[in-house]
């Protein structure tokens, strides 16, 4: 069985490579919630909508106006030309009624006109943005279905990578595990450094040469002085 040393340190490996893991798994996970991009595009097509919606109703109200003062203006002048009318005050009233009705009619209709262009409009961006809309979820559909391969990828890893984990941790000794636990905890998640060239790789110190051979030599666990964490040679 490999030293004690060596066996902690490659726990750290195993926990360090799970919680990088298990990192990308949680931002995945909230990543693959909701698209900010289909929001948006869903909002502005409620509002293009809406905006539609009431261009409509006020052409149809305008329409409406104008159709109820033609049929007025039609009645007015049968009566008019009808010969019915005969004293020259009443004819004459009902005259400026008829000049007075196709006045107002003028000016609805050029009113209408430029409520149906401003439906046209609106009809038109309600339409880009429901093409915007449709692009935005299938793009996020394509992302979501990458994205849960990739997580169920992740998941596969972090399950390998922990049973790996935990046939390394049964051999060790309890009062190692507990070390091991209490270094993690209190040394961001990092219990055990490797050494190389005379420095601990965690936290950079400079080693002795006598704290060197001992990390080298040693059957008990030797702790970087700066640092206190477990150390282990790797050269
Ligand atoms: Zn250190």
């Amino acid at each position: 069985m490999p030293t004690l040393a060596a066996r902690l340190y490659r726990l750290q490996q195993l926990d360090t490579d799970l919680d990088a893991r298990r990192a990308q798994r949680d931002a995945l996970r909230w990543d693959l919630q909701a698209d900010p991009a289909v929001e948006r595009a869903q909002e502005q097509w409620q509002q293009a909508d809406a905006a539609w919606q009431q261009a409509e109703r006020a052409l149809r109200r305008a329409e409406d106006d104008i159709r109820r003062l033609r049929d007025k203006l039609r009645r007015e002048e049968t009566r008019l030309y009808s010969g019915e009318v005969t004293n020259p005050k009443e004819l004459q009233a009902l005259q400026m009624e008829v000049q007075s009705l196709r006045r107002r009619l003028d000016t609805l209709e050029d009113q209408a006109l430029a409520l149906l262009m401003a439906a046209e409009e609106a009809e038109a961006a309600r339409r880009a943005a429901q093409q915007t809309l449709a692009q935005a979820q299938a793009a996020w559909e394509r992302r979501r279905a990458a994205g849960q391969e990739t997580l169920a990828r992740l998941e596969d890893d972090i399950a390998a990578l922990q049973s790996r984990r935990d046939a390394v941790w049964q051999t060790l000794p309890p009062d190692a595990q507990a070390l091991y636990q209490r270094l993690r905890a209190r040394r961001g998640g990092v219990a055990v450094a490797g050494v190389r060239e005379g420095s601990c790789l965690a936290c950079g110190a400079t080693l002795s040469t006598a704290v060197v051979q001992q990390v080298r030599t040693s059957p008990d666990l030797v702790h970087c002085p700066t640092c206190g964490r477990i150390l282990y040679a790797l050269d």
